[in-house]
């Protein structure tokens, strides 16, 4: 987690006023229908935002936006239907980047888009450093662009795209008419009654800006321009805005060098990029403060074997297996183990019972002297007193590899893909030739580790969440503590699944 300061940062255009104008659209007044600095919802981020801010904002607005970024990366890997996928999507764009149209009452809207705003350039400065960051932005900022275009308010949305000054030719009545069977042609079945080309307009761009509407003649192609109607200018708009986007990328990679003398960013967008590559959504810090948290309840040595059954995800399902079978842990394995037992509830003297227990064929005297101070030193009782949190997934599938002898690490990604199968077989009850085995197992051939999780979440779940839903509206597994909340959770009723939220609400209402 980042150490946050109230100083304040450079505007993002310091670095990285690399841009080109789509437009020239400019912040003032909407036409006096509310004063707003901000009159559009919508955004093509042609120039950099001129002010200041904290670094607190600099970092609450980049997580905020890399957490709806990484789920919808998520979630696009998860062949889920496209109706469900929108669903969840704008789920996550709700609850951590909600952006109000004009006319909301009550809502600060200025401030919500100079969030989305700051956000936005902030990433881009920590994303335009490799092809591959490029790459996967701007597939997830376009896709974060077309669920607000399709949910924006119609008028709003067509005074936005004039603002833009595209350099589109409309088609007149006259031409219109000319081409008419031809136009009609490309009108999806049943669209294509005398009223409904009679409403339709059309505009003319070159053919090469609409590849995905020429090649499955979803447009009719005369002199070069295609004749693009009104119901298919979403696909020029996200075209501009991916072209507009890449090149913008592009150029800020080259100015970047002149941030690298930056001690206070330049580890905030390292951090951000290396959790953006991961895949894995930047983590929740675990403590083990139980105090703090309303759900936790007080966990004992005793309590350890059943809820490892239960609720315990693979990789520490794996470590409480190694330690009953081997009755003993290497260094590693030990700080995985031992930290996420202590941010699930476990009290020190708890801990320094179920740790005897399992190291058995030690002595007492061997116990004390080589393994109880490391046990308090990781509860912050010895040395600098640091309260170490729990490794989250990013942090256990990146560092520290495990070699061929150690029992720490992610089994989706250290386990030979034979051993991970038996492994789930045998301890969460998924057939080795089964469909959600496969299901698996091919995030697991992707690399996404943390899907495979999920999906086993899922899996062993049933009764509480839908294929789809991972941790709750679509939230994929981050960290192991998370897990094991939620799914502890389920069983003790503080988490409720969706089905019985939803008709708690209409009991309500
Ligand atoms: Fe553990 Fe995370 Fe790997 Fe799941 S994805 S097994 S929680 S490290």
């Amino acid at each position: 987690m980042f150490k946050a300061t109230s100083r304040t940062a450079p505007p993002p255009q310091a670095y990285a006023n690399a841009g080109s104008r789509v437009g020239g659209r400019r912040r003032s007044s909407d036409g006096g229908h509310r004063n707003l600095k901000y009159p559009y919802r919508l955004n093509f981020y042609t120039s950099p935002p001129a002010l200041d801010i904290t670094l607190e904002e600099f970092e609450t607005f980049a997580i905020a936006r890399l957490k709806v970024l990484t789920a919808i990366h998520s979630l696009q890997e998860r062949s889920l239907p496209a109706a469900q996928l929108r669903e969840l999507i704008s789920t996550q764009i709700k609850s951590h980047l909600p952006l109000s149209s004009n006319t909301a009452r009550n809502i600060d809207v200025d401030e919500e888009r100079r969030a989305d705003e700051i956000g936005h350039w902030i990433l881009r400065l920590a994303f335009c450093r490799s092809p591959d960051l490029r790459e996967k932005f701007v597939r997830t900022e376009l896709e974060l662009f077309k669920q607000r275009f399709d949910s924006d308010d119609q008028y709003e949305r067509s005074q936005f795209l004039r603002s833009l000054n595209f350099d589109w030719t409309i088609v007149d009545e006259t031409e219109k008419r000319m081409y008419e069977k031809q136009l009609k042609a490309c009108m999806p079945w049943g669209a294509q009654r005398d009223n409904q080309f009679a409403s339709e307009s059309w505009v003319k761009v070159p053919w090469y800006n609409v590849p995905d509407l020429v090649g499955p003649r979803r447009v009719f192609v005369k002199g070069g321009n295609a004749y693009v109607p009104q119901s298919h200018q979403i696909s020029l708009v996200l075209q501009a805005f991916r072209a507009n986007l890449e090149r913008a990328l592009e150029l800020t990679a080259k100015s970047l060098p002149r941030m690298d003398e930056d001690d206070r960013l330049m580890p905030i967008l390292g951090h951000l990029a290396q959790s953006f590559l991961s895949n894995v959504s930047i983590e929740s810090n675990f403590f083990g403060d139980a105090d703090d948290d309303p759900n936790s309840a007080k966990v004992t040595a005793d309590m350890v074997d059943a809820l490892a059954v239960k609720h315990f995800p693979a990789c520490q399902y794996n470590l409480w297996n190694r330690l009953k079978r081997d009755h003993h842990l290497k260094h590693f394995a030990r700080l995985q183990f031992g930290l996420f037992l202590k941010a699930l509830g476990l009290p020190l003297e708890e801990a320094l019972v179920y740790w005897r227990r399992g190291f058995s064929q030690l002595t007492d005297d061997k116990f004390n002297k080589e393994y109880k101070y490391n046990i308090r030193h990781s509860y912050g009782q010895e040395g600098k007193r640091t309260n170490y949190p729990a490794k989250s997934c990013q942090q256990i599938l990146t560092s520290n590899q495990p070699g061929p002898q150690d029992s720490h690490g992610c089994p989706y990604r250290h386990f030979a893909p034979e051993t991970l199968q038996t492994f789930l077989s045998q301890h969460y009850s998924i057939g080795t030739g089964s469909l959600e085995m496969r299901e698996i197992m091919d995030q697991v051939k992707k690399q996404h580790y943390h899907l495979a999780c999920t999906r086993v979440f899922e899996i062993t779940h049933l009764k509480d969440v839908k294929k789809g839903e991972g941790l709750g509206d679509g939230v994929s597994v981050s960290h192991p503590n998370e897990y094991f909340n939620k799914s502890w959770g389920y069983e003790r009723g503080v988490v409720k699944p969706k089905t019985e939220l939803m008709s708690d609400d209409m009991q309500t209402d």
